[in-house]
């Protein structure tokens, strides 16, 4: 019920102050962690317990609200990492189908996009948002009649901007949550441009993450997408 919702609400946020604080190789377990009763059964059915080394370096700031720039090789575990925070912000705002988008993932392939969605998933199933992919090689009529009630996209650089261009079921006025992920590869891709044309159409009191598996010139240089208070994570292959 409605009320002990809230409580179990405010019991986990109240964790937040000292979770970000924490010393992050402390961290051997999810169930260390302040998470929804929802995010940590979906993750132990999804088989997870350990968070990895990024997962447990970014958590505590990702979690709490921070904006971040989060750098780890390929296979190091990126997507748990924006996974978990995007699904207990939502569930912290007690989201539901009638406030529309609260989260964008940017990914820059219809792959990694479709990987994000099944991770997505698979760790949100005991979370009730909707989700949609807008990845293009899809019929574009069919994603735009269901755009309007979606809590959480997962696309692709061009595809968003299409829809945003084209579609009046869009509506990001409400967004609370922005994530770039694989920056340093959509950055290669030549997405720059689509990109600050997607920001330039988002609303600016929100949570940002940026994920990359490199810190290069390029991917610096757009982190200026967070905020100026952005933490900056990165796990090194040798440490
Ligand atoms: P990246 O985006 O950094 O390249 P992925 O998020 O695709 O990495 O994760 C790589 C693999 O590691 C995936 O198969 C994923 O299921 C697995 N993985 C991620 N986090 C964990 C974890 N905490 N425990 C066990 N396996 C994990
Ligand atoms: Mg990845």
């Amino acid at each position: 019920n409605a009320k002990s919702k809230e409580e179990s609400i405010e019991a986990v946020v109240q964790e937040y102050e000292k979770f970000s604080k924490v010393n992050t190789s402390t961290l051997s377990s999810f169930t260390d962690m302040p998470l929804s009763k929802a995010t940590l059964e979906g993750l132990a059915d999804s088989g997870y317990e350990q968070p990895t080394e990024i997962q447990a370096a970014s958590l505590p700031f990702s979690l709490t609200g921070s904006d971040l720039v989060g750098a780890a090789k390929t296979g190091s575990g990126k997507t748990l990492a924006l996974v978990i925070p995007l699904l207990e912000c939502l569930w912290r705002e007690k989201w539901s189908s009638e406030y529309g988008l609260g989260a964008l993932v940017i990914s820059p392939t219809r792959e990694l996009a479709l990987q994000t969605f099944n991770t997505l998933n698979s760790v949100g199933r005991h979370h009730k948002f909707s989700c949609a992919l807008l990845i293009g090689g899809t019929d574009v009529e069919f994603e735009r009649k269901r755009l309007g009630s979606v809590n959480i996209l997962i696309c692709t650089p061009g595809r968003l901007l299409q829809h945003m261009d084209e579609n009046e079921q869009l509506n990001c006025d409400s967004l609370l949550m922005l994530i770039i992920d694989e920056a340093d590869r959509i950055l290669d891709m030549g997405f720059k441009k689509q990109i600050n044309a997607i920001i330039s159409n988002l609303p600016t009191t929100r949570q940002t993450l940026l994920f990359s598996a490199t810190q290069t010139k390029d991917v610096n240089e757009l982190s200026r997408v967070c905020s100026p208070n952005a933490v900056f994570v990165s796990v090194h292959e040798n440490s």
